[in-house]
């Protein structure tokens, strides 16, 4: 099923057509034009100079400009507005950084990449507001990134010419094969893509809470697939409780349509960013694009409703990541093991004592000097310490960790030792980025890549083909065999 506008005059044409070729049609609205006027006339106002913003209200790109520039005055302890780079039009694409921390994790809010859907950027400017004003707790623990506007040109053009126009004003050619905001946005994000821990992009309308994919009806991979509904359950029902809106969940493919160059899947296969849905804001069809203003401002606190519930579940659920002690840790492994008696059970206790813990972020400069300050006191008077460092983390903060660590926390009395898990990059390109990278800091005998389950089975098989069969003995050895390759060809992902 699909929409059109059809002007007046060509309306007995158009049924004529219509009726002639079969498509079933239905008249949905007879008198949009009038509508739209009224409409347009409501929202559409203009601010005089000397005005204040009127978050409850539509503004032109200009204003929207302004008002970016004026908060990150006022509020330039903690804000910082930018241009992510130029459009077609050479306008800019302001983007403005909210944080008290640097170090934070980043979530972003990406809205207006659809130009008519005004809604979007209403939310975003409402969003900024709400945080710096109203100080939401989460801004003490994460930072911000707010794109009010991803599509300035056409967001512009709705306003001066088409308020239907969809896209950006870039024609269409063979030699870019990408528009300057999508180059602008990725260029970005690839520079915070360690950092960023959710993102949002908001459009309208259908009042749907999606999350990937959307260039697949492919599932993505179940734990991810749990997590999604899950969160998005939260949401919705955090939605609901605010002011009585429905908005359904689901896979973004499943609820739309199939659509390539979505920027959530984009993040999520790129960056594996989790906290990451796609929202078609209010409403379900009854003013559509022309959503009263005095809409702003619910629909942007049920979507802070549902953003604060998703956060909420997030901390009470993450106690690795918000600091959990080696008491706790003990807590969840002590159920699965079996002690014979009282030998094993004083060996338990000892390995405990063995182990400490400290908990810290990995891109926070202060807790690696922590950790050195840690480990000494655990190493002194025991004479030459190794050390051995297992990183069990995204790949896309293997380089910055390493080079931490190599800076930080080397051993000076005895060896150190790295392992990474795979995998190790996104392809050849990526890999080889991350090889140099490690082999700047680490000789290639001190650096071990763990494949943490593919390779084992087979590597025993090959043990037991080896020791059950006499007849390799005499050539299955050492004199005989060089190396043993293994080559595992995976159908599925890295998950
Ligand atoms: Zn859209």
């Amino acid at each position: 099923m699909f929409k059109l506008l059809v002007p007046m005059n060509q309306m007995k044409q158009f049924k004529i057509d219509y009726n002639y070729e079969k498509i079933a049609f239905d008249l949905i609205d007879a008198n949009w034009a009038e509508k739209v006027d009224i409409y347009e006339k409501r929202v559409v106002h203009s601010m005089k100079s000397g005005d204040d913003y009127d978050y409850e209200n539509y503004h032109n790109l200009n204003e929207i400009n302004n008002e970016l520039k004026r908060v990150s005055k006022v509020f330039a302890n903690i804000t910082r507005l930018f241009s992510l780079g130029q459009t077609y039009e050479k306008r800019e694409i302001y983007a403005i950084r909210i944080a008290k921390d640097y170090n934070k994790k980043i979530i972003v809010f990406e809205c207006g990449i659809h130009a008519r859907e005004w809604i979007s950027p209403a939310v975003c400017l409402y969003s900024i507001k709400h945080l710096l004003n109203e100080q939401t707790l989460l801004i003490n623990k994460y930072q911000f990134l707010i794109i009010p506007t991803i599509n300035p040109d056409g967001y512009d053009y709705t306003w001066t010419g088409d308020r239907f126009w969809r896209k950006n004003r870039q024609q269409i050619s063979e030699k870019d094969c990408f528009a300057l905001e999508t180059k602008a946005l990725s260029n970005y994000l690839k520079q915070i893509g360690h950092k960023l821990v959710a993102y949002f992009a908001f459009h309208s309308y259908g009042q749907l809470w999606t999350y990937p994919y959307s260039y697949t009806k492919d599932k993505p991979c179940i734990d991810d697939h749990i997590l999604f509904k899950q969160l998005s359950e939260i949401a919705t029902n955090a939605i609901k409780r605010t002011h009585n809106k429905i908005y359904t969940y689901g896979d973004n493919s499943d609820l739309l349509y199939m659509a390539s160059g979505v920027s959530n899947d984009w993040v999520y296969a790129t960056f594996g960013v989790k906290i990451n849905f796609g929202i078609e804001l209010r409403d379900q069809g009854q003013f559509n694009y022309f959503l009263p203003a005095p809409q702003i401002k619910p629909t942007s606190e049920e979507m802070w409703a549902a953003i604060e519930a998703i956060f909420k579940h997030v901390s009470q659920t993450d106690s690795f990541a918000t600091g959990s002690t080696l008491d706790d840790i003990r807590k969840s492994v002590d159920p699965y093991v079996a002690l014979k008696d009282n030998e094993e059970r004083a060996q338990y206790e000892d390995f405990w004592k063995l182990n400490s813990y400290f908990h810290g972020n990995t891109d926070k400069a202060s807790d690696y000097g922590a950790v050195e300050e840690h480990l000494k006191k655990l190493e002194t008077g025991k004479g030459a310490a190794n050390r051995l460092f297992y990183l069990a983390l995204p790949p896309t903060v293997y380089a910055a960790t390493a080079s931490a660590l190599h800076s930080a926390l080397m051993s000076q009395t005895g060896w150190n030792r790295l392992i990474i898990e795979k995998p190790f990059g996104r392809d050849s390109e990526s890999s080889n980025t991350l090889s140099e990278e490690l082999s700047k800091l680490f000789t290639e005998d001190q650096i071990y890549r763990i494949d943490h389950y593919l390779g084992k089975e087979m590597v025993q098989n090959l043990l037991s083909l080896r020791f059950a069969n006499r007849i390799y003995e005499q050539n299955w050895n050492k004199d005989s065999i060089s190396n043993v390759e293994i080559l595992f060809k995976e159908p599925f992902g890295t998950q």
